[in-house]
């Protein structure tokens, strides 16, 4: 993005924000890759793209299909989603992560269970501490799922880390994401953090672009000092709302989750309501 085109976007206020915003549409050019690239292997083989980690395999299957593949969902039986955990770090916050089980299960055909200790399934999520937050990416055929969760990890950072457990990826890498942000370029990122924001082909099951979803970044996220944009709401009300609306699921995020795992009616059942109860 060009300096003078920053330097106006930092003086905006909420008022000049559209107009500033037409402007920069016509000047911002956004440089990030459409696939995430160049991202150092860890020492197991696996990649850690801001909080998400993949194996190398499921990395090498990103880059070549750039898809939101439906085979990391959980699967379903009897219109349950039950998802079995074990805790192998007993210094993980169960506080937290059991009300941000129900936070998710209070309004999703989800649920979260604790498996005895002689139970060998293979699929699980395995609740452990390894330097961040991060999660990996939904159900995994034949292996665990690992959720990092160490002390410095939120109540939104739990909420956050179970929606990439469950399959969610991030708002601001969807498909449609043009029509609502712009990614700013030029922007000194935190070391690997700018790809973050790359566009994704990713199925979005008719759920609109959500603003206030828990998996949105905030407007300054990943720049190094987090002191810089690295995005601009396309809608300026949403500026320095996005992802940071609330500490709450929204109702997009509960929505999608449901229409995603083909459980809305169960849902609707379950809550004796006829139709969706409620919008943002
Ligand atoms: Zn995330």
């Amino acid at each position: 993005m060009p300096l003078v085109t920053l330097k106006i976007f930092q003086m905006a206020t909420r008022k000049t924000l559209p107009t500033i915003l037409t402007l920069c549409l016509s000047l911002c050019v956004a440089s990030i890759n459409a696939t995430p690239m160049d991202m150092p292997p860890r020492e197991d083989g696996s990649v850690l793209v801001g909080d998400i980690a993949y194996s190398a395999e499921e990395w090498e299957s990103l880059l070549a299909k750039n898809l939101q593949s439906l085979k990391i969902l959980w699967p379903k039986t009897n219109g349950v989603v039950n998802i079995p955990y074990k805790i192998s770090n007993p210094e993980v916050n169960t506080a937290l992560m059991e009300q941000a089980f129900s936070a998710w299960e209070s309004k999703t055909c989800v649920k979260f269970s604790k498996m005895a200790e002689s139970d060998k399934r293979l699929e699980y999520l395995d609740f452990m501490i390894k330097g961040y937050c991060y999660s990996y990416l939904g159900y995994r055929k034949g292996i665990t799922t690992p959720v990092s969760l160490p002390s410095s990890c939120t109540f939104k950072a739990f909420e956050h880390e179970l929606g990439h457990s469950m399959g969610l990826r991030h708002e601001m890498n969807r498909s449609d994401r043009d029509k609502h942000i712009i990614v700013i370029s030029g922007v000194k990122y935190k070391p690997g953090l700018d790809s973050q924001f790359a566009l994704m082909n990713t199925i979005n099951f008719d759920i609109p672009y959500d603003y206030c979803s828990i998996m949105h970044y905030k407007d300054k996220a990943g720049s190094e000092h987090d002191d810089e944009h690295t995005m601009l709401a396309l809608d300026a009300r949403f500026q320095t709302l996005m992802g940071w609306c609330s500490t709450n699921i929204s109702h997009w995020n509960y929505k999608l989750v449901n229409t995603m795992y083909n459980c809305t009616d169960d849902w609707l059942k379950a809550c004796k309501q006829a139709s969706e109860p409620c919008k943002n």
